[in-house]
């Protein structure tokens, strides 16, 4: 199936060279990667829902879901759904979400595909979740446990 290619409103478009996970990727900006191969990457978000909140990306600059082809969108949400299983590992969740947002109107102000990866525990069920303010060091340790389930499994 072949939609009509359609541009998505965003006033945080931005060219790569200006993109913030753009720079991440090619190391300009700090980040605390958990996952990396040829075509994407994984890092923590910096203001996360919950302990974990994961961001997986593809490397190749796009604004939304639109500019990928349909074998990379495949492989975009395999490559979340392997990282979340280390997601729930690490944070020990019992469950998580995906969270994809294209367009403005749909508050996406990253404007580079990612993919959401929330862990979410069994008592936060039902609960509106509020950002979280985690310090650098409380990030780093979230992103190593996760390196380290990924790494054995
Ligand atoms: P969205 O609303 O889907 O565009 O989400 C963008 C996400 O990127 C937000 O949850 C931000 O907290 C997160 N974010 C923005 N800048 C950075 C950064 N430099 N490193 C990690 N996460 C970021
Ligand atoms: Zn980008």
């Amino acid at each position: 199936m072949k939609g009509t290619p359609k541009r998505l409103h965003n006033s945080a478009s931005v060219a790569p060279d200006k993109c913030v996970f753009c720079r991440i990727v090619r190391g300009e900006l700090p980040a605390e990667k958990v996952y990396e191969d040829d075509r994407y990457i994984a890092f923590l978000d910096i203001n996360p829902f919950s302990r974990g909140h994961t961001l997986v990306s593809p490397k190749a600059h796009g604004e939304t879901i639109w500019d990928m082809d349909e074998h990379d969108i495949g492989e975009l949400f395999m490559t979340a759904s392997e990282v979340s299983k280390a997601v729930v590992e690490a944070t020990g969740a019992d469950g998580f979400r995906f969270v994809q947002n294209n367009g403005e109107a749909a508050n996406q102000v990253v404007a580079h595909v990612h993919v959401h990866v929330i862990p979410i525990a069994m008592h936060e069920k039902g609960k509106v979740m509020d950002r979280l303010k985690l310090t650098p060091e409380q990030l780093a340790e979230t992103a190593k446990k996760i390196r380290e389930s990924l790494a054995r499994n």
